[in-house]
Parts: C-alpha cells; structure tokens; sequence
C-alpha cells in the first residue's frame, strides 16, 4: 500500500503552514473499505487544535485579503495545475480510503481540479457596481468583501472535490479557511493541502484538522462558536446540517449547506429508453450510490415500464463490483457496515411491504462492504427507500400513468437537490421541469455537476450554492458605500 499512496501521503494535519500532530497526541485510523487494512494513522484533533487553526487562519487573512485577485490567482492556478499533474498519486490515496474504482477517482481528481483552476479566475469578477445616486453630490458604491475566516466541513463520498469546491472560491474570493475531512477520508484532503504548499500558498491560508468521529461534534462546536470565524460551509447529512445551522445562530454566521437529496428519476412514455438507462446506470451506480444526487426514487411511465426494467437489468448484469485498484471494477466497496446496514434495511422494508425484487438483492460474501447492484420494481411512497435516501446501489421502480399524480409524488419529499427527466416532447419537459421542487434539473442526461454552474438544493436539501459565480459569492460580505463629495 506504501507504494501506491506515495510522497503525497500525509499522516499529519497542516495547520499555519505546519505539518503537526494533535496537541492531546492521539491519532486514528484510517482503513481501506475493500479489504479493512489499517492504511494510514491521522491526528484525533479536538477543540484546542481547532482554536488554534482558527487563529492560525485569522492571522494570515489580512495578508492574503489584501492581495489583488490576480496576486491570488497565480498560486492558486499553480495548485490547480499541481493536482491534475499528480492525478495518479491523488487518485491512488482517494480508491485506497474510500474505495470508488480508480477510474472514477481519477475522474473525481480532476473535477477537483476544475474548482481551484475556475475560481482562480473567477476571483477576478468578483465584481460590485455603482448605482445612480438619489441625491446629488453623492456616490453609490456596492463593493464586495472577503468574509473573513470559513470554516469547511466534508464528506467521505467525494473527499477530493469536496474539498476544492469549498477551498478555492473562499481563497479565491480573499479569505482563510480551516477545513475538516470526513473521519473516512482524511488522507485526500491532506495530500490537496501538501500541492496547495507546494503551489505557494501561504501558511495559514489553508488549514486541514483532522478529527475522528468522536471527536467531529466538539471540533464542529469551536468552528461554529468562534467569534473568529464568519462563514461555515458544510457538506453532509440533513441531520448534521440542522445542527450546525443552530450551531451558527449564536454567533449569526454565513452558512453554505449542501445537504441530502432524495432525487426523483422520471421517464416518460416518449423517452429515448437507450439514452435513459445508460444514464440511470451512470448517475445511480457512480461511487455505489453514494452521491447525493443519486437517483433515489425511480417514476416510470406504465407505457415503457416493463422495457425500461428489462433493459436496466441487461446493464446492470454487466456491471463488476470489486475492489477499486481491479481492473473493469464499475463500483467499490461501500463506505462502512453501517451504509450496508442502512442499505440492507430499505431493501428488506421494501420487500415486506410488496415490492419485487428483480436482482441483486444482498450484501457480496467475503471481505468489504460489498453490495450487488440492486434493482426493485414495485415502489411505494410509504417505503422507507421513497422517504429517504438510500446511498447505495439500489433502484427501486414506481410506475405512473397521469403527469399530476407524477409531479405530486417527484415533490413529495422535504428535500429538494435534484432531479432527471427523461422525454422526447419539448412542452413536457418545460411544464415538468419548471414545477420540479429540485435546485438542479437534469434533462436527457444523468450528469449534471459541473464547476461553471450552480449546484444547491431546495427545501432541506440545503442552502446556497456551490460552484459557478454563485459559489464564490457565498464567500463575500456586501458592502455598500455612500460616498458625499467634499467641494
Ligand atoms: P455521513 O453520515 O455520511 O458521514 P455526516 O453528515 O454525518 O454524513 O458527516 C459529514 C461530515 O460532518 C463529516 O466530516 C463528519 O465528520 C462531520 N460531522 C458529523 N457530525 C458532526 C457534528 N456534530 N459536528 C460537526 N461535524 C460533524
């Protein structure tokens, strides 16, 4: 494993621009999901460790929100180009941690990529305006400021572009950041935060703790309660982002959540079925399921119904499950027992409750949280797998007859990230695409992330957005200026 998580495998967090362990001394473990190998240890960081990162960040904010955007541009594209030259390297440390097919890591390494490379230009139209003046003699300025020191807190699920997508529009836009890894996925953060060394970022910029699970609520706590900071912006579960929200209250802090989906996958009784299923493969089965835009609730006209799953099913027998560094491996291992558990209890719920299992159905014997890509027809909106997100590779199929009884289910949720809308008729998928109660609209196509557009959800998907100029306008206060003219 020494091999493949080579020089930029760090074992320690990065904090004011050193490389440290946690001030109590304790570290974890960090384990491989494919075969349960202890792969790396990290720092256990707590409270102190994070004050300390915070004060860190607070300290070289001043120097960097000075600089010009085009001053800050220049390290940050030298990141970007850092991590796209050491994709091999990168994409090795995300497959070992986190388990996803060396191939999709790859692909994740550079998306991230894409962030830092975006926003370093971006910064450069961080613009304000001048408003006519309503009185005479007088200037209306609107200019736009760095909020101050973020906070970051990311999943496991993507643990390289996670973590640009909230570092590079806060630096670029002119603040510090301190950051906190998933427990299950630290070592992609570190080795981002050894390039952004190596680029010349300047210590205390950007700060990595890292922190166990145990630990995550206390290090949560100093984020969201330091007068020092002014913006979190987190990447998670529903349940986690409420609390941080209350959390931020005492101290009115910016918040960016990007939280859980339960997104609605239609295909109309004119869609191109080819174009559907290669693309319910792609967005369904991608890291196993465990994306938060995952197709969760599949609605399915009763005309294409049967054609639909039949050929779904010819392409999920084709798909490989296995460890991510095996070549033609389509999905990894899960996360942990806990996700096959989780995974495991909606297909049960489901069955007992009358849906069909078409195939897969268990967890893969052996070593690892491996799944069988799992297909259902069946659904019903009381299952448990219709109310909440499964996050793993499982579809379950409702059929649909009327387009109200359709949309009244898509929007029968309390979260709101995405949705996909497969069709021929343009009318149809304006009408439906325009009640979608889904902050991203996905039409004909199952990919839908990209750096240079919004990405956020409604309801309680989230709030704010991430990506595009939106995101980097996230990270900045506005500051109107009402200038008088002295004669
Ligand atoms: P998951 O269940 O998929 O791990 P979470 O929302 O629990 O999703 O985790 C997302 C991130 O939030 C991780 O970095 C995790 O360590 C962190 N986290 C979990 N609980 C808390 C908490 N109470 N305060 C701050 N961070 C937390």
């Amino acid at each position: 494993m020494e091999n493949v998580l080579s020089a930029l495998h760090k074992d320690r967090a990065y904090v004011g621009g050193e490389w440290v362990g946690a001030i109590s001394g304790a570290v974890f473990e960090v384990i491989n999901p494919s075969s349960g190998e202890v792969i790396s240890t990290v720092p256990d960081m707590d409270d102190a460790d994070v004050r300390l990162a915070i004060e860190r960040a607070h300290a070289a904010f001043p120097e960097w929100a000075a600089r010009t955007a085009k001053e800050r541009e220049r390290p940050l594209k030298t990141w970007a180009k850092l991590i796209a030259e050491n994709v091999e390297g990168l994409a090795a440390i995300l497959t070992s941690e986190q388990g996803k097919p060396l191939a999709d890591a790859r692909n994740e390494v550079l998306f991230a990529a894409t962030f830092v490379e975006w926003f370093a230009e971006e910064g450069k139209r961080a613009y304000g305006e001048t408003i006519p003046a309503s009185q005479r003699d007088v200037r209306f300025l609107v200019v736009k400021e760095p909020v101050g020191v973020c906070a970051g807190i990311t999943p496991w699920n993507l643990p390289s572009a996670m973590v640009t997508r909230k570092a590079a529009p806060a630096l670029a836009a002119g603040c510090t950041m301190v950051l906190k890894p998933a427990e299950s996925t630290p070592l992609s953060a570190l080795a981002l935060a050894a390039l952004a060394e190596q680029a010349g970022i300047p210590a205390g910029v950007l700060n990595v703790v890292t922190a166990n699970r145990g630990n995550a609520r206390m290090v949560g706590q100093e984020m969201t309660s330091s007068p020092l900071v002014g913006k979190l912006s987190f990447t998670g579960s529903t349940a986690v982002g409420k609390q941080l929200i209350a959390q931020c209250a005492s101290t009115v802090k910016r918040v960016s959540m990007e939280l859980g989906g339960n997104s609605p996958f239609i295909v109309m009784a004119d869609a191109n079925l080819d174009v559907a299923v290669s693309a319910a493969i792609f967005a369904k089965f991608r890291n196993s399921g465990q994306t938060c835009i995952a197709p969760n609730r599949f609605f399915v006209h009763a005309d294409v119904h049967d054609e639909f799953v039949s050929r779904l099913l010819r392409s999920i027998a084709k798909l490989q499950v296995g460890d991510g560094f095996k070549a033609g491996v389509s999905l990894g291992p899960l996360i942990n027992e806990a996700a096959v558990d989780k995974v495991q209890t909606h297909i049960h719920d489901a069955l007992k409750r009358g849906a069909t299992l078409v195939a897969g159905g268990d967890r893969m014997p052996g070593t690892g949280h491996f799944f069988e890509p799992t297909l259902l027809t069946g659904i019903s909106p009381q299952m448990l797998m219709s109310v909440e997100e499964t996050f793993g590779p499982v579809v379950g199929v409702a059929k649909f007859l009327t387009e109200q009884e359709l949309i009244a289910q898509a929007n029968a949720t309390r979260l709101g990230l995405a949705a996909y809308l497969f069709g021929s008729n343009a009318a149809c998928i304006q009408r439906i695409s325009r009640q979608l109660q889904a902050g991203i609209v996905g039409v004909n196509t199952g990919a839908i992330a990209t750096e240079v557009a919004p990405f956020g959800g409604y309801k309680e998907s989230g709030l704010g957005q991430e990506g595009a100029r939106q995101g980097l306008n996230e990270f900045m206060e506005t500051k109107f200026i009402c200038e008088a003219f002295i004669a």
